[in-house]
């Protein structure tokens, strides 16, 4: 398949000068040199079995590995690989822990694959401007580590311990999003090398200022980019003060709409919640039996408040009178630490349980996001769907932004089956897109969703992409086959 790929797409790039001579796609011994005097011999790697591993995320797409693996030590060694990889018109791969669910480092033209968790230093912390700057080998749960005693924290959080750049890459989020945003709010600032080895900071060298009208907005640009445009080098985040107070909830209720409902009800009602998470009665059983918990086998909702004690206390009082008014029972509150992150550590690991249920498979995650007031249809038409389709899958998502994921379990060598969940996502997709929402909520694109995205901004939206793309990566070098 790999090689179908490659030799259906080596058209689009006639030259590739690293290649050795009669085997496309393979680097010339002269070329694999040259990477090792920039990081070092011990830094760079053919070896199959780590090509293979770099060449597949957690998603269902099939591994394609790159040419080469290596790990650059610093963003001087990172310029002058880009300008190698360049000048010699080989495609570069940024890797960051490998978590993305849509194929994002698979390389589909092989190539370098840039793996940059040697380069993990939290390179300046500005408590009073609520700012930190990090190197892309750093992970979020690493950062609040290292900010635990500071009073301040990072409240983005994919369920993976994903790496802090390639969360900006994918412009990831998370169950706190509904409170303190994504990753598009919350990076001030990127240092990104371009596909040439030009080094650009998108807001200015050094800047970490809260707002800004100074030209075009290039940090934005960077999120979600998805590795197409440059390799992030360092990410200069905005932290938050760590919460006074924190209590979990969680309650069940007698149908999907019900919960769904109540979301709406206390967003409307303008209810300061930190998390607000919907787990339907599949994915409950799967959270009680992998997570070890003793929920109601019923669509719940996991809530998280945060606030000076009183404020907590308005909040947890307003919150119960709405969910009940919706017919929610088995109201339980988690003042204690640990019992509120054994909560949100099943949560976290929804996926992987839903995943258990049918060993030897894998997963396969939609994420559509729709207008909050649409929520509850779609999400019940997702239900209805699912049943009828006859697929195995669990819907859980971050309800309170409008975003959820139906989890199915799929035999990746049963290519039917393959092309029945692959059906059910588009139709999910289009239906999202109707109703004014978007195919992805905090995935990406990756290589799935392309025809997704042209649906989604058009013509002309995605003609102005190309454009963009095409003049900061005119080759076509960065992690090609992704987003466009
Ligand atoms: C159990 C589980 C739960 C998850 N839950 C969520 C969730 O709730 N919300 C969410 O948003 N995501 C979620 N994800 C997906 C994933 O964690 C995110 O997409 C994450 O942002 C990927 O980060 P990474 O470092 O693993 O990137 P990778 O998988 O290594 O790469 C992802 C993409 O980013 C590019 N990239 C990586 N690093 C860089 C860099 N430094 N510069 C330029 N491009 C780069 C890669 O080329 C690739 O295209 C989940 C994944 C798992 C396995």
């Amino acid at each position: 398949m790999a090689s179908l790929l490659r030799a259906a797409t080596w058209g689009l790039f006639p030259w590739r000068g690293y290649c050795s001579r009669g085997r496309k796609g393979e680097l010339s011994k002269g070329f694999v040199e040259a990477l090792k005097a920039v990081v070092g011999s011990p830094h760079v790697s053919t070896a199959a079995v780590v090509r293979e591993h770099h060449g597949h995320d957690e998603s269902v797409h099939r591994c394609q590995p790159p040419d080469a693996v290596v790990w650059p030590q610093n963003v001087e060694q990172v310029s002058r690989l880009a300008a190698l990889c360049y000048s010699q018109g080989v495609p570069i791969i940024p890797f960051g822990t490998g978590t993305g669910l849509e194929g994002g480092v698979c390389a589909v033209q092989g190539g370098v694959c840039v793996n940059l968790t040697h380069m993990d230093r939290i390179l300046e912390l500005n408590p009073e401007d609520f700012s930190v700057v990090v190197e892309p080998g750093v992970t979020r749960k690493a950062l609040n580590t290292h900010l635990r005693d500071s009073g301040l924290w990072f409240p983005v959080d994919p369920g993976a311990d994903a790496s802090l750049c390639g969360m900006a890459a994918t412009g990831a989020s998370g169950t706190n999003a509904v409170r303190y945003g994504t990753m598009r709010d919350n990076v001030l600032n990127l240092e990104v090398v371009l596909p040439d080895g030009r080094l650009l900071h998108t807001a200015g060298p050094g800047r970490h200022f809260r707002k800004s009208a100074a030209g075009y907005n290039l940090t934005g640009l960077f999120v979600g980019s998805e590795g197409t445009l440059g390799l992030i080098t360092a990410t200069t985040l905005r932290l938050h003060p760590a919460p006074e107070a924190t209590v979990a909830a969680t309650c069940a209720f007698p149908s999907v709409q019900a919960a769904v409902d109540s979301t709406v009800h206390i967003l409307q009602a303008a209810v300061p919640v930190a998390r607000i998470e919907f787990l339907d009665e599949i994915t409950m059983d799967a959270c009680n039996r992998y997570s070890k918990l003793n929920c109601s086998v019923a669509p719940t909702l996991f809530l998280e408040f945060h606030g000076s004690e009183k404020a907590l206390e308005e909040q947890l009082q307003r919150a119960e009178e709405i969910t009940q008014h919706h017919g929610a029972s088995h109201f339980s509150w988690a003042k204690d630490a640990e019992e509120r992150s054994r909560l949100w550590q099943a949560r976290h690991n929804a996926w992987y349980a839903v995943l258990a249920l049918r060993p030897g498979c894998k997963g396969y995650s939609t994420d559509v996001c729709v207008p909050i007031s649409r929520l509850p249809e779609i999400l019940v038409q997702a239900k209805e769907d699912l049943n009828a389709s006859g697929l195995t899958g669990a819907t859980a998502g971050h309800v309170g932004d409008g975003n959820f994921h139906c989890m199915l379990s799929v035999d990746p060598e049963d290519p039917e089956e393959l092309r029945r969940v692959k059906a059910f996502a588009e139709r999910l997709s289009r239906r999202a897109l109707a109703l004014h929402g978007t195919c992805t909520g905090e995935h990406g694109i990756g290589l799935g969703k392309r025809q997704l995205l042209q649906e989604e901004v058009g013509a002309v939206g995605v003609q102005t992409m190309r454009q963009l793309k095409a003049m900061l990566d005119p080759q076509g070098l960065m992690n090609p086959g992704k987003v466009l």
